[in-house]
């Protein structure tokens, strides 16, 4: 018997059958049963993605016995002839070697005649772009005045190539290169009825070699199933193959995570000894980088079409504890370098200082972590910092230096010393004073056994808040510098901050948040919520124009100036709006 490959044994005979183009055959189907089937099509896509099978299953469609339908019977004699490739009615043209005009001009003879016993003479060109000029166009004459009992179902893989005056008489279909995953289940499917023990991993080798093409990987198939007996593994595809296993690409990336560089030069010298193609190698980490990216940006459907399911879950894992700009940066390199790599003498050792420059690369911290960072530092290089400006050009305070001590406990003994004029009634600060020194030696009285503080006075009481604020974490003490206390009770504190103000992110995220709120429970000894009433008072750009005319137009009235000109004999050439400090004179 002779061997028939898959491809041909397991072409679609039913439009249910076919894979991956649901949004074609759909369309396809409502036409034949509302009988508006156009007398011109155009399939346009890749190759191997069913172009001509989705034709001639259109042609069934049209000429079965029991048609027009939507699922022919596969038993009359259209249906047999059709499915067999030598129907009376249906001719299968190959525009690549029938392009001249002599050829179309034999089919317009042709296609005047009635068709033998079907419904339609129905001609199938494939690769039509390759006709000549002189084929189109007569070409066109026919499909300008088409013979009511004639159909052209066109297929090409360059659409572009076709002139404008034929693509405007057809109805166009565009395929789309197959999922990934939808390949590897037909094959699954064709493998169990083969009786082939394969992995659905091994499979997925051939698929990704297919590149969205179902003939291509049932031919890879057929090929690896012809040169293995019964069983089919990952090793024989890929020497067979010639293609890079997958693991060596996701051990790679872990290596670099771990910042295993000797697992990555053995990786390297695995490669070169399997004779492996390294540029190939490449190509697919640079791919995999490419898609960690997508993974950790969140995206997934159409730009990881060529990932199998089973892939992107290992993927997601392989960045979880990953920065976007980290992966980002590895990618960048990798580009960078794919010329040099390209051009080198020796590859593998090109190959080899990429990935010593990868490891250069350190991985990005969070934004939270570097906040925190910042604030370590800030107070590890000096634990007493109030980090509020006033106190920032003060002498340091003689008499209770020896030792760095309890600091940041003590930030009220700061205020007391500031810039002298701003005599401050002292009594004020005591009771808080006291309450603060006890906090180190607190024991008895429950969570919260500071005295709380006195709100008398709010205004006050947020000042030393923000003091403390910014002792204990200087970069919220700076998100505060602008706010506003708006309302304070038992429980709850009510702070504004501009929308306009440049760290309202940062002081908006939960942990921000979360640790204002801890500070001031701490502050005011009783548990205390924050929140954030955002002023959107953004920088209106008109309100600022209409300001900045306002005070040039008193600038060029003020009768000083009219004094100076006059004085000078001069004239006013520009007016500079300088930004208001804290005393204007
Ligand atoms: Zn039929």
């Amino acid at each position: 018997m002779a061997y028939l490959v898959f491809a041909r044994k397991y072409r679609p005979q039913q439009f249910s059958e076919v894979i991956g183009q649901s949004h074609i055959t759909r369309t396809l189907a409502n036409a034949v049963s509302s009988g508006r089937l156009a007398h011109a099509i155009l399939f346009s896509g890749p190759r191997g993605t069913g172009k001509t099978t989705v034709a001639r299953t259109l042609a069934k469609c049209v000429n079965c016995r029991s048609g027009p339908t939507t699922e022919p019977c596969g038993q009359c004699q259209s249906c047999r002839e059709i499915a067999l490739s030598n129907a009376a009615d249906v001719f299968e043209i190959d525009g690549a070697s029938n392009n001249k005009v002599e050829n179309v001009r034999e089919l317009r003879e042709n296609a005047k005649y009635m068709p033998a016993h079907s419904p339609y003479k129905i001609y199938i060109i494939d690769e039509v772009h390759m006709l000549s000029d002189a084929a189109f166009n007569a070409l066109l004459k026919t499909l300008e005045e088409p013979p009511a009992h004639v159909l052209f179902f066109f297929a090409t893989t360059e659409p572009n190539k076709i002139p404008i005056t034929i693509l405007s008489r057809c109805q166009r279909h565009d395929f789309r290169r197959v999922e990934i995953d939808a390949i590897i289940d037909h094959m699954e499917d064709i493998c169990g009825r083969e009786n082939i023990a394969v992995s659905r991993n091994a499979l997925g080798l051939i698929a990704r070699e297919a590149d969205g093409s179902i003939r291509d990987a049932l031919s890879l198939l057929d090929q690896i199933f012809t040169c293995s007996r019964g069983e089919i593994t990952d090793e024989q595809i890929i020497d067979i193959l010639g293609i890079i296993d997958r693991q060596i690409i996701f051990d790679s990336a872990d290596a670099l995570f771990a910042g295993n560089m000797a697992e990555l030069l053995s990786i390297c010298d695995r490669l070169y000894r399997q004779g492996r193609h390294l540029m190939r190698f490449y190509a697919e980490l640079i791919e995999h980088f490419r898609n960690l990216l997508v993974v950790k940006m969140g995206g997934s459907g159409k730009a990881l079409s060529g990932v199998p399911a089973h892939e992107k879950t290992h993927m997601a894992k392989q960045v979880e504890n990953l920065s976007e700009p980290y992966i980002n940066q590895v990618l960048n390199t990798l580009f960078e370098d794919e010329w040099r790599i390209r051009q080198s003498v020796s590859p593998r050792h090109a190959l080899e200082m990429t990935f010593f420059k990868l490891f250069q690369i350190r991985p990005a911290m969070s934004i939270d972590q570097l906040i925190e960072k910042i604030d370590q530092l800030r107070q590890g290089i000096d634990p007493n910092l109030p980090a509020h400006g006033k106190a920032a050009g003060t002498a340091p305070d003689p008499s209770p230096a020896p030792g760095q001590n309890p600091a940041p406990q003590h930030p009220a003994e700061e205020p007391a010393q500031p810039e002298p004029p701003l005599p401050e009634p002292e009594h004020d600060r005591h009771p808080e004073d006291a309450s603060r020194s006890h906090e180190p030696g607190q024991s008895a009285g429950g969570p919260f056994a500071q005295e709380p503080v006195d709100n008398a006075d709010p205004e006050k009481t947020w000042e030393e808040l923000r003091d403390r604020i910014a002792g204990k974490s200087p970069s919220l003490g700076a998100c505060l510098g602008e706010a506003r206390l708006q309302e304070m009770t038992g429980d709850r504190l009510k702070i504004e901050v501009r929308s306009a103000a440049t760290n309202v992110n940062l002081l908006n995220r939960k942990k921000s948040i979360a640790n204002l709120e801890s500070i001031c429970t701490e502050f005011f000894g009783r548990p205390m919520r924050i929140s954030l009433e955002i002023k959107e008072e953004a920088d209106n750009p008109q309100k600022q124009k209409r300001e900045a005319k306002h005070l040039k137009d008193e600038a060029l009235n003020h009768p000083l100036v009219g004094a100076a000109v006059k004085t000078f004999n001069g004239k006013i050439v520009d007016i500079k709006i300088l930004p208001t400090g804290g005393n204007a004179q």
